[in-house]
């Protein structure tokens, strides 16, 4: 007997690659939260690395939107918020990987903004549910063209900002990440095993604040890029 499908299947979701007429086909995207202290005391709390460990939430592939795109404000928010990230995009499969093997899997670099319904997330915080639907919705993972690790080397610090309307309202340094790329890298490998096409948004510094319609966000990266995007 032949087999069909009933309805097509899903499409592939493919990032561009800075320069390159290659395609990047998008895996997994895994977002680190509160990785940087400014941010989390923002946010109303602290973290002590000696005694915590990194924490994740993850957004479907098809939440993909490329830089440069002009999307529409979300459904069931009033407090849609952008957060400007550092973006590692996974080009080999890793399982356990040491922190000095770390960057061996690492393909590029890419600017990303981590949308957020933040009513949606700060309501699931306090009644202890997951923050799905303050995290994984439609159209909510914003990503530049990746930049080859060949052509940066190793991204440990430098400049992260982020603007909207030409105002700046995030402006720090990767290196004030909590935890590293290299150590994000072999706790999250613990736990999963890293597939090429997978993207670790690497948190976001303080300045975190609201987006409405008509706002267009510029964001960029010390020896990287820059990230566009317009609510309409
Ligand atoms: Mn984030």
């Amino acid at each position: 007997m032949t087999t069909t499908l009933l309805f097509p299947a899903k499409e592939p979701v493919l990032a561009k690659i800075a320069d390159s007429e290659t395609l990047f086909p998008v895996n997994r995207i895994f977002c680190v939260g509160r990785n940087y202290h400014a941010h989390a005391a923002e946010m109303g709390v602290s973290v002590d690395k000696t005694t915590e460990e990194p924490f994740y939430f993850i957004k479907d592939s098809s939440a993909y939107v490329p830089s440069g795109s002009s999307i529409d404000y979300p459904p069931q928010t009033t407090n849609y918020h952008y957060e400007m990230e550092f973006v590692i995009a996974i080009g080999e499969e890793g399982f356990n990987v040491s922190e000095d093997q770390a960057e061996s899997i690492i393909f590029g670099y890419a600017c990303g903004l981590d949308m957020t319904r933040r009513d949606l997330q700060l309501k699931a915080r306090e009644t202890r549910r997951p923050w799905d639907l303050g995290k994984d919705f439609e159209q909510s993972a914003i990503l530049s063209p990746i930049v080859p690790f060949e052509k940066t080397g190793a991204i440990t610090k430098g400049k992260i900002e982020l603007a909207v309307n030409g105002e700046t309202k995030q402006s720090s340094d990767m290196g004030l990440l909590i935890w590293n790329v290299r150590e994000i890298i072999a706790h999250l490998s613990k736990f999963y095993h890293l597939q090429p096409g997978d993207l670790i948004y690497t948190g976001t510094p303080d300045g975190v604040g609201s987006v409405v319609q008509g706002d267009k966000i510029n964001g960029a990266i010390e020896g990287l890029g820059s990230i566009q995007l317009s609510i309409k």
